[in-house]
Order: C-alpha cells, then sequence, then structure tokens
C-alpha cells in the first residue's frame, strides 16, 4: 500500500471526529482525519456548560482546539482539508481531498455534522442574514442594531444570549407556541433587558433589496406585520451533512445516516458518529460518546477481518 493508506478514514473534525480519532489512536489504529475547522460546530459555542468537568463553561472554541490538539498529539494525522468526495472500491474506502490528494482506508467514520437550514422565503440569501451569532454578530457591535433571532430551541437562546451584549434590542422570534430550549436558558434570556421573546410569531418574507431591512411575520392577531431589524440569525434546524457520500446507504427521511448499535451503517466498514446520525440528543457529550464508540466497534471490525497489519 502506499503511503496514504490507513486503517480508518474519518471525516469531520468535529467533537465526534476528533473524539474518533483520540480512541483510534490509542487503540493502535493508523488513523487519518479530514476536515477543516478544529472542534466543528462548538466553535458557535459562546459557553459550554453542560459537559462535565468545566464548572462555570468553557468557550465551545477553547474545547474544539484542545480536542484537536490531543488527537494530534497522541498520533492522528490531519489534512486540514475538506473530503470531496467518498468511495468504495475493491473492499477499500478511497477518498479525494480538496488538495487533490488521495487516500484509502480499510474503514472509514463519517462525522460530518450537520448544516443550518435556512427560512423559505422569497429573498432568503438577502446579506444580513446569518447563522453564527460568535462569528457575525460582532459585525454589529456600536451600530445600535435590532437583531432577530428566528428559532425556538437552545441553539436560538444561545445566540439570542450572545447577541444580547452586543445590540441594543434582540428579538427572539419563533412560531412554536412555546419556546423549546431548556428552563434555565429561557430564564436567563427574561433576565436581560434588552431581549424580547416572540413565540406563536412567523417570519413569512425578509425585506430589503440586496441587503436586509427588516422581517415580515404574522402572528395570530396579524396576518402581516414589518419589524424593522439590521440582522437575522438563524436557528430553524438542520439537515445532515452527507453530499460527499458516493455510496449507497440506508438514512431516514430526513437524510440523516441509520446504523446499528455498533454505530455500523448498512454498508459495512462504515461507520457514523454524532450530529450527521439518526439520534434522538443532538449535543456535544453524544457526539464525543459516540466518536468514542464508533473507533472502539471499528477496531472490532479491523480485528475480526485482519485487516491491521
Ligand atoms: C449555536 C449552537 C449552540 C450549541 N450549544 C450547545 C451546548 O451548549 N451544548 C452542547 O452540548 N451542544 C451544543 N450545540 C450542539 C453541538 O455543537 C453539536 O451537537 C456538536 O458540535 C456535534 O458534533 P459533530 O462532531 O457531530 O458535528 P460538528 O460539530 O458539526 O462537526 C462536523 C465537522 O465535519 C466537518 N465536515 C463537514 N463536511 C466535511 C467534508 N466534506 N470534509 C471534511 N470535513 C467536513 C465540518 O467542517 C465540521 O468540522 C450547539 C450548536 C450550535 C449551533
Amino acid at each position: 500500500m502506499g503511503t496514504n493508506h490507513y486503517d480508518v478514514m474519518i471525516i469531520g473534525t468535529g467533537p465526534a471526529g476528533l473524539t474518533a480519532a483520540l480512541y483510534g489512536v490509542r487503540m493502535g489504529l493508523r488513523v487519518i482525519v479530514l476536515g477543516d475547522i478544529p472542534g466543528g460546530n462548538t466553535h458557535m459555542i459562546e459557553s459550554l456548560e453542560n459537559y462535565p468537568g468545566f464548572p462555570g463553561g468553557i468557550s465551545g472554541s477553547q474545547f474544539g482546539v484542545q480536542a484537536f490538539q490531543q488527537a494530534q498529539q497522541d498520533g492522528a494525522f490531519f489534512t486540514m482539508s475538506r473530503l470531496q468526495q467518498l468511495d468504495e472500491k475493491d473492499g477499500l474506502f478511497v477518498g479525494a481531498d480538496t488538495k487533490e490528494q488521495r487516500y484509502t482506508a480499510a474503514s472509514s467514520i463519517i462525522a460530518t455534522g450537520r448544516i443550518p437550514k435556512r427560512l423559505k422565503v422569497n429573498n432568503a440569501h438577502v446579506k444580513g442574514v446569518h447563522f453564527c451569532s460568535l462569528c457575525d454578530g460582532p459585525l454589529y457591535r456600536g451600530r445600535s442594531a435590532v437583531l432577530a433571532v428566528i428559532g425556538s430551541d437552545n441553539g436560538a437562546g444561545q445566540h439570542a444570549l450572545t447577541l444580547a451584549r452586543i445590540a441594543d434590542k434582540v428579538l427572539l422570534v419563533s412560531k412554536d407556541k412555546e419556546f423549546k430550549m431548556d428552563t434555565a436558558l429561557q430564564s436567563r434570556l427574561i433576565e436581560q433587558n434588552n431581549v424580547s421573546l416572540l413565540p406563536n410569531t412567523e417570519v413569512i418574507d425578509y425585506e430589503g433589496q440586496g441587503l436586509l431591512e427588516g422581517i415580515v411575520v404574522k402572528d395570530p392577531k396579524v396576518d402581516r406585520k414589518s419589524i424593522v431589524v439590521n440582522g437575522v440569525f438563524l436557528a430553524v434546524g438542520w439537515r445532515p451533512n452527507t453530499k460527499i457520500l458516493h455510496v449507497t446507504v440506508e438514512k431516514t427521511a430526513d437524510g440523516y445516516l441509520k446504523t446499528d448499535n455498533k454505530l455500523m451503517t448498512s454498508r459495512s466498514g462504515l461507520f457514523a458518529a454524532g450530529d450527521v446520525r439518526e439520534s434522538d440528543m443532538y449535543q456535544v457529550l453524544n457526539a464525543c460518546a459516540d466518536g468514542a464508540r464508533a473507533a472502539k466497534y471499528c477496531a472490532e471490525f479491523l480485528e475480526e477481518r485482519n485487516f491491521l497489519g
């Protein structure tokens, strides 16, 4: 085999991929990890407060970078490039990355997470619509901005909390009758004097040509009402990130990868971990646990088939 052959090819550098890499190398596997953002979606978490071991919380970016360093120190090889497609040929998984390098491996762990959805409105791509408050919120600092967060869950609540420190006013808008976030987070939002919660309110359009000038909403009292906002931060759902997969695998109706109780997909030797996989909880803790288990069962799979050199 050439130098680009590994026991396991891990796709994704979020908590699932990084934990799979850490466990994989510690079990003696030759591990390659493709991905470009150390920590994946954790860079959007201002303060990770529900992961044990960090009383008072840890910044999501710091958590991601440290997990990355830990896997690297233990011997995982990172390409720092994205995978363009994953195929299977002659019993091996074959990946080509954005640097036009080709890698092969006897097994693979898909840990590519999920991508935020946009609203289905006329000018959905107008400038001023964002997905990450930590990344893009600072654009509005010092601009007397009114910002709208659209969504209902903990992710939406986190965005609103982050933006409350930057904007004059933050509107948290959800078409749900009641917000679906933790009670503790909702209480913290209510304590902020510049956050307004607007449940039962659906955003039906954006206003502005080229640059966002406002949102149009409907609620039980009015069919159409314009609200001036300078920026929108979306937290309205997710789409699993599986488009690189050029092998056929079973998925749920929403496109999440189906796995057995050893995290193997319907394709032998192809495992899935973290948010890309069908689950009832999409959190850092679950992604890490998935990564560890996927690496363990991947090692077992390789051992049983005498794939380890
Ligand atoms: C705003 C916000 C707040 C959150 N707050 C919390 C919280 O407080 N507590 C908590 O536990 N969870 C929280 N979460 C959820 C948590 O971030 C996710 O559950 C977790 O990051 C999932 O990890 P993952 O490794 O499965 O996927 P991700 O973190 O999404 O990582 C996937 C990785 O795959 C990479 N990738 C994708 N395609 C390719 C490709 N073709 N080639 C190479 N790499 C690729 C991506 O770049 C990314 O690095 C929050 C999420 C958001 C958005």
